[in-house]
């Protein structure tokens, strides 16, 4: 899986916490790995509807102005601590798309038929990007857990493998470490839209992923609220996916629309 590389993430942190072992291997091998969030808009007062009022509170911010400037520096903070860079998209997350999104069992559903146009308009966005090349591989989330910005990223993935470009899905953590019957129901659902996953070894850079992490100050206890020590077990978890081959990320190649390629 080397060679120059694309790690797109729904929300600020999905791939330090997901696959920053990964990242970090290709930025120590010169690849250039970059960072894209893309659910970073600027909101404004007027999209801060109730649902989204009431997650600021969980995070302890008073205003949307402030919610952007702490998690844009950790993001930053993060992917330098990969050896990396990330550029944020304009996309509004699903709690500020309106009210097409107004709970947490909506957030976790299935995806709003019209947000499929949204998938294919990301993946021509990502195509646009200054960081582009037509050689790079891409890493999407594969949507376990099923929040509908990680649903969406994935089906922007597919777009991309059906334009011939080489995908990969990332095994969305924290949910998969604390529901693993998540992922078994994901790659139910997802059929012949993924293969035979890959294990990538990440013992030389594991700590830059829990460091990376670390930089989520804001996000932490409430990313990790099942454990009281989420270096332990982020690194369990690595040490089951890897088995014999030590820590380990894993990763599906993600097929194209219409049958595998
Ligand atoms: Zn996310």
């Amino acid at each position: 899986m080397l060679g120059p590389s694309l790690f797109i993430q729904p929300h600020y942190d999905d791939v330090p916490l997901s696959c920053g072992g990964t990242l970090a291997l290709l930025a120590e091998g010169g690849h250039e790995p970059r960072m894209i969030t893309v659910f970073a808009s600027e909101p404004v007062d007027e999209m801060v509807g109730e649902f989204a009022a009431w997650k600021h509170e969980r995070w302890k911010v008073r205003d949307a102005e402030q919610v952007l400037a702490v998690r844009r520096q950790e993001d930053a903070e993060a992917a330098r601590a990969l050896g990396s860079s990330v550029r944020w998209l304009g996309l509004p997350d699903a709690i500020y798309r309106g009210e097409r999104y107004r709970s947490d069992p909506e957030l976790f559903g299935a995806l709003k038929p019209e947000e499929l146009e949204l998938a294919a308009h990301l993946a021509e966005e990502i195509r646009q990007l200054p960081e582009w090349r037509d050689d790079m591989q891409v890493f999407v989330p594969l949507g376990i857990g099923s929040h509908v910005d990680h649903q969406l990223v994935f089906e922007a993935g597919r777009h991309l493998a059906t334009a011939g470009v080489r995908v990969h899905a990332y095994e969305d953590c924290p949910y998969a470490i604390h529901t693993p019957a998540g992922v078994e129901a994901r790659l139910t659902a997802l059929g012949d839209a993924v293969g035979q996953p890959v294990i990538v070894p990440i013992a030389k850079t594991l700590q830059k992923r829990l460091d990376s992490i670390a930089c989520y100050r804001s996000q932490v206890p409430v990313i990790f609220r099942f454990t009281s020590d989420f270096r332990q077990t982020v690194t369990d978890f690595a040490l089951k996916t890897g088995g014999d081959a030590g820590p380990a990320e894993r990763f599906w190649p993600v097929h194209a629309y219409g049958g595998a390629r």
